[in-house]
């Protein structure tokens, strides 16, 4: 049976339980508002009425404070002067890009949250490789920094080295002479660079590091992992996220949810694949191949841990033995199944689709593979590249069984925007020697902190990250990261 359908009840769905305001032009981004039920099962997850109310406040904010009102311009007057001022009205936290798309993500999602908690402006350095391939998230202002910002050189400032990094700055004294509880902000330098790329990521999760950078009106933010879980972790954030996030396990997927809406071109991509070849199947299984250049596991190798993972967890269709009367369809319509591969080689889908082609499924179902692209190797710095990985990654999410490979943040996109648990093709010892076993079912949707902090602040020395709050989990496919279920 169908629910019954109400306008109420339609506009409920559209913008996603409250996630959304419905105070965009609906043609200036398609995917915002397109209904998620023609594309997706509805998810078993619902915002907090307290999350929607404070990403309500949040937009507020930042259309008080945001490019092109006289509050930013007199921020960005004072950035140029080179110094910081006492507390201002409006502080900002500014992401720049690092690594993959799928990394890029989650670094973001996690910025946004990072300003969430500390009511922060977050604004997107876009290069252009990133430019346009999402909408606005925030209506009647906008997230992008304007030209003529101050800091435009961000890859020449922004590395391991920057005496504007904070944990470089404390071990330069450069704070307060190292007492950098009592510093005060007016002392500062205009604007700290937190560096949060994969293992550096203990550097500033400490409470007392967190009283000193909420001093400093702007910061700048870069990183690749999905450094959110470590908020997490700290008890000064633990109240307000239990409250925006009632299920923890789905603050990626609302986060995401909220910020990430394809643009009209992306869109366009996604919609003409998902109705030529998803819409029409009963069943849709995802299933992402990621073969790292550092770590070649060979065809035969990925292609049979794949199809042990399959046949351990009854996912791709049986094939019938050849012998095998052919069932009959008891006048009934036949399931279609679509699995939908995505790799950046054609290999696997070649070798499946040819499977299919060759024999009849034990059910007596049928069987369409399909692959948007396979560009051969990764190219970060192309729009049209990107463009495609992002099509992707949302054609996975409307598949209602992901299956992702181990360590690939691309995956843990797919499956978060999804609101599923994926079933994660483990990491093999060595590349010629199979993983065993081939797959397991992730315990949760959240993807995985990669690189977590070696040790929290407050923790015994040597203490366990992964067994810190009865919420945390050592992630299935990297061990020293931790994972929010
Ligand atoms: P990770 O390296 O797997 O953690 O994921 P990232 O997304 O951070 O980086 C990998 C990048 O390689 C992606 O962003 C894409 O640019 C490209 N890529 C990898 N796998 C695929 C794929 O299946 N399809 C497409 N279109 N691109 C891919």
């Amino acid at each position: 049976d169908k629910p019954a359908s109400s306008p109420r009840r339609d506009q409920d769905d559209r913008l996603l339980g409250g996630l959304l305001s419905p105070a965009f032009d609906e043609q200036s981004c398609r995917s915002r508002y397109a209904s998620p039920s023609l594309y997706r099962r509805p998810s078993r997850f619902r915002p907090s009425p307290y999350l929607a109310a404070r990403l309500r406040r949040y937009e507020a904010r930042h259309r008080r404070c945001g490019p092109g009102t006289p509050l930013f311009e007199e921020a960005v007057e004072r950035l140029r002067s080179g110094r910081n001022a006492a507390r201002s009205e409006c502080q900002y936290a500014v992401w720049t890009p690092f690594n993959g798309l799928g990394n890029r993500m989650l670094a973001l999602a996690s910025t946004f949250l990072y300003a969430l908690l500390t009511d922060r402006v977050l604004l997107v350095h876009a290069p252009q490789e990133f430019d346009g391939l999402f909408c606005e998230p925030f209506p009647g202002s906008s997230w992008t920094l304007p030209a003529g910002f101050p800091i435009a050189d961000f890859d020449g400032i922004f590395t391991m080295l920057s005496p504007t990094s904070y944990k470089n700055m404390k071990k330069a004294g450069a704070i307060n002479g190292g007492d950098h509880v009592n510093v005060t902000a007016e002392t500062l330098p205009a604007y700290v660079f937190l560096d949060l790329i994969q293992s550096y990521t203990d550097a500033a999760f400490c409470e007392a590091d967190q009283r000193v950078l909420a001093k400093f009106n702007w910061m700048v933010v870069k990183s690749d992992v999905y450094f959110a879980t470590a908020f997490f972790l700290m008890p000064a954030y633990r109240r307000e996220l239990a409250r925006l996030f009632p299920e923890k396990e789905a603050a990626f997927h609302h986060l995401a949810r909220y910020l990430f809406h394809p643009s009209n071109d992306v869109w366009g991509i996604i919609r003409q694949f998902h109705e030529a070849y998803l819409a029409g199947a009963d069943e849709r299984v995802g299933l992402q191949v990621r073969v790292f250049p550092e770590l070649p596991v060979p065809f035969e190798t990925m292609y049979g841990q794949i199809m042990r993972c399959s046949e351990q967890e009854g996912l791709l269709p049986k094939v019938a033995r050849q012998d095998a009367a052919a069932p009959s369809p008891d006048g009934g319509k036949m399931k279609l199944t679509s699995i939908l591969v995505t790799s950046l080689s054609p290999e696997y889908y070649e070798r499946i689709r040819g499977v299919y082609h060759a024999n009849r499924t034990e059910s007596g179902g049928y069987v369409a593979v399909h692959q948007p692209s396979h560009d051969g190797a990764q190219h970060t710095e192309a729009r049209g590249h990107n463009q495609r990985a992002l099509a992707e990654i949302y054609l996975l999410s409307f598949c209602d069984r992901i299956v992702t490979t181990a360590v690939s943040t691309f995956g843990y996109v797919a499956h978060g925007l999804a609101g599923v648990r994926p079933w994660v093709l483990l990491r093999a010892p060595a590349p010629e020697t199979p993983a065993e076993p081939a797959c397991v079912r992730s315990l949760t949707v959240e993807p995985c902190m990669q690189a977590a902090p070696r040790q929290m602040c407050g923790a015994a020395k040597g203490s366990d990250i992964g067994a810190l709050a009865s919420y945390v989990r050592h992630c299935e496919d990297v061990h020293g990261g931790v994972k929010l279920f």
